[in-house]
């Protein structure tokens, strides 16, 4: 009997592959990271070979590592970073450009035209999107319109288009699927959440031509057979979600007013609001948290583009620290009402204020600000961030949250989980899982192979590691929160 599934994590920074066992425990892990290329200011690339090149080598290193033959896997699921956006040719599976990484900014101006055109609204009512740089669509249209011939060669019915899952597929099964799941085609602003198709209109207004695009399927589901010889054999994949709404899946949030952030390089706040989607007041996104069965499960997702990403900013950028765990000592040795802000605006501001151009900045240095008080504040970020976002969410939504799923790589740091209960006053939830986004696509291919039956086993298995429970006085909250209002006024490039 098959013992384990494997999850493809195909991330921002690094691919992980990740085997779980049928109680949802990690067998057994291996990461790489890859370059990342930042062209001109804004721009944001990967070779999509590193991307492809890293999930092979790392599939292949965890089953050697734990000495598991194709045999003992169930199947695969793949989960992956969203939006970003690869084209490819259809012949020999060369993709035409690197690929455009979702915090990549080079569309900002389209954006803005489109805006000023007044498409806004009819894009928020069919895709539950903005129009912002963040989506595939204005990114495939740049490709299409500056890599040279792309467009005639598209026409011509030669190239494909897919965010990271579909190019992955494709690879794995030898070209024989061009397939996506309707999470990952919820992020690309083309596809319609109502009808659950793609849309002629809107591929119309981003000029998409609709040969280049895949066929959208269930999250769980059969995504095709890969060719035998890049894992030892043929394997079925059978689930497939973007990262978050995947996180989403593996936090087991499967009731409406359920919610999780997770903080990696970016931070995502996703919450289920069940059957019917529901548009946000507040410039929050609906999107498709899963779909089963051909039925979606809306949520609504609040997106912070910087998150570790800060961290990342503060050790290689200014070499304040060797390593990201030695943040958390460091905070620790910062009074409590320090006045140091840090908004990491570097590729602007995303929910809710959807500023691509402002920038980032540091606030109310004093003489006594040190290393400690500068990587604080960037910790901090996150936190006020999220507090940002839930504001919104109480605004938008009849049952908002009451507590917090958490996960990501930051999570790990217990003074920021600390501050983050502090800040948005209440509960935070530290799971055992921390590789949530993987499990979520275990998961997801575990209910098409017949691992799980129901949504209910799954959440049976779920584990809280630690319970932060919020301490701070209201009005210490209240006054740190206005702080950081004040700083992030100050950076927009619009009023
Ligand atoms: P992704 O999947 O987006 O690549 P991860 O979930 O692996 O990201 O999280 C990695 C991020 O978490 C990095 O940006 C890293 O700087 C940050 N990080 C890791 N450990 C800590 C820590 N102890 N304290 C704060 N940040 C951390």
């Amino acid at each position: 009997m098959s013992s384990y599934i494997l999850a493809i994590d195909q991330g921002t920074t690094s691919s992980r592959a990740i085997l779980f066992d049928r109680e949802g425990q990690v067998a057994a892990v291996a990461q790489q990271e890859f370059t990342q290329h930042f062209p001109h200011d804004g721009w944001i690339e990967h070779n999509p070979e590193d991307i492809w090149e890293t999930v092979v080598a790392t599939c292949r290193e965890v089953m050697a590592s734990a000495e598991v033959t194709p045999d003992q896997i169930a199947g695969i699921g793949i989960t992956n970073q969203r939006e970003t956006t690869i084209l490819w040719d259809r012949k020999t599976g060369k993709p035409l450009y690197n690929a455009i990484v979702w915090q990549d900014r080079r569309t900002s101006d389209l954006c803005q035209s489109l805006r000023d055109k007044g498409h806004t609204d009819i894009v928020q009512a069919k895709t539950g999107l903005l129009i912002d740089p963040y989506f595939s669509a204005t990114k495939l249209a740049w490709l299409l319109d500056n890599v040279e011939s792309a467009r005639e060669r598209a026409e011509r019915g030669e190239l494909a288009f897919g965010t990271v899952d579909s190019f992955l597929i494709w690879r794995l099964t030898g070209g024989q699927q061009h397939v996506t799941d309707a999470t990952n085609a919820s992020r690309t602003a083309l596809f319609n959440i109502h009808t659950q198709e793609w849309d002629d209109e809107l591929l119309a207004l981003f000029d998409i031509p609709a040969n280049l695009l895949p066929e959208v399927k269930d999250s769980s589901d059969d995504f095709g057979t890969t060719e035998a010889h890049w894992l030892g054999a043929p394997l079925l994949i059978a689930g497939v979600a973007g990262d978050q709404q995947a996180a989403l899946v593996g936090q087991a949030c499967f009731q409406p007013g359920m919610g999780k952030s997770t903080y990696g390089t970016g931070c995502f706040m996703i919450v289920n609001t069940g059957e019917a989607p529901s548009l946000s007041r507040n410039r929050l996104l609906t999107t498709i948290g899963y779909r089963l069965n051909g039925k979606p499960t809306y949520a609504m997702e609040g997106s912070i583009f910087v998150a570790g990403a800060t961290v990342q900013w503060l050790r290689d950028g200014l070499n304040l620290f060797a390593d990201a765990s030695e943040t958390e000592a460091l905070a620790q040795k910062t009074r409590s009402g320090h006045s140091v802000y840090l908004v990491p605006a570097f590729t602007g501001l995303g929910a809710p204020h959807w500023d691509p151009k402002a920038r980032g900045a540091i606030f109310g240095l004093t003489r006594d600000t040190g290393i400690a008080e500068i990587v604080a504040a960037g910790l901090q970020a996150v936190c006020y961030q999220t507090r940002d976002l839930q504001h919104c969410m109480n605004d938008d939504m009849e049952a908002p949250p009451g507590n917090l799923r958490v996960d990501g790589g930051m999570v790990k740091n217990s003074w920021v989980m600390q501050f983050l209960a502090d800040m948005l006053g209440v509960q935070v939830d530290r799971p055992t899982i921390l590789e949530t986004t993987a499990l979520g696509a275990a998961y997801l291919a575990g209910l098409r192979l017949g691992w799980y039956q129901t949504l209910e086993e799954i959440e049976q298995l779920w584990r809280c590691e630690k319970s932060f429970m919020p301490t701070m006085e209201e009005a210490t909250r209240e006054q740190l929160y206005q702080g950081w209002l004040d700083a992030v006024s100050r950076v927009r490039s619009t009023p």
